[in-house]
């Protein structure tokens, strides 16, 4: 059957297949925190949160978050350390900055509530297309699409189309065509989408037919090209940066220093670090010229993946008996480093041989 056939089809059908969809939605809908409540400002929360990163490892996070900041307000007003402990280990740290700016946005302009309109929500500052259709339609009931790499992946099995996902204009044209047939509970539907692409029509791997109440409708499903779809080309390779990482150690505390406020992990703390792997003998190099009062260890190697770079690290262990002076650096126990500064988790497998 031809994409075109399906069209056909699915306009003849549309209405069977959304009834389908919130049916099974209603018997087989996710339990999450923030559905039980969906207040503005916790679906908000939890879709941010929710971007790269997946459902179980969001739970925690979001009722921490939502307990420690309960509204827009005490978003707008949180300290940037705070902010920044509470998602530390979530990664992609510019999303909680940009919902900092956003929530000062809402409380200037709007008085603290998120406005409805989709077209008002798009322009806040890290809310995209998919996040805006989400809040409008989950806590405003708004009849607008919400349309993420899940939702294109099952209407692209659907469609038994060949369509690459990745291009923004396959994207906008899936927003387009889902417009047209958003039904009353369009929040109900957009959820119901992402959970059957959830549960379901999972991503890698056989998805689980047998099991969707779509089966009946469905292109790739009818031709057995259900693994093949959807198409991504494969996006440009990510820069390798090595680094020597060194847990610098003395009567209990290790020295760290917050990064630049600008770039890669901004604002945040790190270990001592540099940028090129070095050999332990050079390490020893350097500190003899500081002090002869130390002990040195190999920790080994270990590799950390962002969205375009990958830092391949190898680490020392340096245990001091007398203080070093290093510029901007302070010196820190493991209860600070626990409660109050925000370690990108790049640096866990380092900081663990420190805390542990
Ligand atoms: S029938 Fe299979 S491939 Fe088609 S939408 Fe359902 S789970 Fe996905």
């Amino acid at each position: 059957m031809h994409e075109l056939d399906w069209k056909v089809k699915s306009m003849y059908n549309y209405e069977i297949i959304v009834e389908e969809l919130l049916s099974w939605y209603d018997n087989n809908a996710r339990e999450l925190p923030w559905r039980s409540n969906p207040l503005p400002y916790y679906v908000w929360v939890s879709e941010i949160m929710l971007q790269q990163t997946r459902v179980e490892a969001v739970r925690g996070y979001f009722e921490r978050f939502i307990t420690e900041l309960p509204d827009i307000k005490s978003l707008a007003n949180a300290r940037e350390e705070h902010l920044l402990k509470l998602w530390q280990g979530l990664g992609y740290y510019n999303r909680v900055r940009n919902l900092q700016e956003a929530a000062k946005t809402v409380v200037d302009k709007y008085g603290g509530q998120l406005p409805s309109e989709y077209e008002e929500l798009v322009k806040l500052k890290g809310i995209g297309s998919y996040t805006a259709g989400a809040i409008a339609s989950i806590a405003f009931g708004k009849q607008v699409p919400a349309v993420d790499g899940n939702v294109l992946r099952v209407m692209k099995r659907l469609a038994g189309s060949y369509d690459d996902i990745l291009k923004a204009s396959v994207k906008k044209d899936m927003e387009k065509q889902l417009l047209t047939i958003m039904p009353q509970r369009a929040g109900a539907f957009n959820q119901a989408i992402m959970d059957l692409g959830a549960m379901v029509c999972i991503p890698n791997g056989q998805p689980l037919c047998a099991k969707c109440p779509l089966s009946d409708y469905c292109v790739a499903h009818e031709k057995r090209i259900e693994t093949q779809l959807p198409i991504k080309m494969k996006k440009k390779s990510r820069k390798i940066e090595k680094k020597t990482i060194l847990v610098m150690e003395y009567a209990g505390k290790i020295a760290i220093r917050k990064r630049k406020n600008n770039g890669l992990l901004a604002g945040l703390w790190e270990l001592p670090n540099i940028s090129e792997w070095v050999e332990k003998k050079n390490i020893v190099e350097l500190l003899k010229k500081e002090t002869n009062d130390y002990q040195i260890k190999e920790l080994g190697e270990n590799k950390h993946i962002f969205t375009h770079k990958e830092w391949h690290m190898i680490g020392y262990y340096i245990k001091l008996s007398g203080i070093l002076k290093m510029d901007d650096y302070i010196w820190v126990s493991k209860e600070e480093i626990a409660d109050k500064y925000a370690i990108p988790t790049a640096f866990s497998y380092f900081i663990g041989k420190f805390v542990l």
